[in-house]
This record gives structure tokens, sequence and C-alpha cells, in this order.
């Protein structure tokens, strides 16, 4: 199992990617997480642990994001977690939705549902590396199935 080589990531977007890598948000693990999910890579090691907390009303009060692995799954883990607070679970789909959208088509003008996630888009450019980006929104989807399934 070999690390991917780190790519360069340039302009705004890629720069955006570097800080969210360098300094990643919501890093704290949740004890008592209702949506808990971990997506693992073994082709390159890669690895995305989310946790969701949620409040009375069924919205995002709390979010853990941690990532093992390149530069772009620690940004892209960070980017999608950050998005996530006071979100209801469909919102978190909706959002899950348009930035797998973004990351095929590109986003969309209006997209501003995505916040720093649009910055990923500079990763479009290595497609191989597409699948770095969406591991955590894998991960997150698989998660909240299963909550839904638990609580249903
Ligand atoms: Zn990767």
């Amino acid at each position: 199992m070999t690390q991917l080589p780190d790519v360069p990531l340039d302009g705004l977007y890629g720069d955006l990617v570097m800080d969210h890598y360098r300094n990643p948000r919501n890093r704290a693990p949740i004890s008592d997480a209702d949506v808990e999910a971990e997506e693992f890579n073994p082709f390159c090691g890669d690895r995305a642990t989310l946790q969701l907390k949620l409040d009375g009303q069924g919205k995002v009060c709390g979010v853990s994001a941690q990532a093992e692995g390149c530069s772009i799954i620690q940004a892209a883990t960070s980017m999608l977690c950050d998005q996530l607070h006071g979100k209801s679970l469909d919102e978190v789909g909706e959002i899950g939705e348009q930035y797998r959208l973004a990351m095929k088509n590109g986003a969309a003008e209006d997209d501003t549902n995505l916040g720093d996630l649009r910055a990923l888009q500079v990763v479009r450019q290595y497609p191989v590396r597409i699948k770095c980006a969406l591991l955590p929104l894998t991960a997150l989807e698989e998660g909240i199935k299963a909550y839904q399934a638990k609580t249903s």
C-alpha cells in the first residue's frame, strides 16, 4: 500500500484546500455521536472517519471529522464536515448530492450550499484523485443510511 503523492493545487481554490489540509476543522471526537461512519480505500490508504451529533430537532449540533492519507482526503473531510453544522439530515443529503455533481461537472454559480467544498473542484484536473475527494461523502452517506435504518 503506497500513499498517493500530493499533487500541486494552484490558485485560490488550491490555497483553500491546503489550508484545510494544514488546519483541519472539527478534529475532536464525539463520545456520544448519533451518526458514525468510516470509509477506507485500501489502494492508497485513505481513511475518513465522520461523526455527527443531532439535537432534538434532528439538526446537526456536533461534527467530528478525522482523516488519514493524502492531502486531498484530509482537506475534503474537513471541508465537508464544516458545511454540516445546523443542517437537517435531508439538507446534509442535498449538500452531498450537490458536492458529488460539482466534482463531476463543476459547481454551478448558485451552489452557495457548498461553501469551502467548491474549492475541491481543483481536484478535477487529476481524475484519479476525485475518489479521494469523495471518500468522506461516501462515508457520510453510509453513516446516515445506517442511522436511519437503526432509528426507523
Ligand atoms: Zn487520496
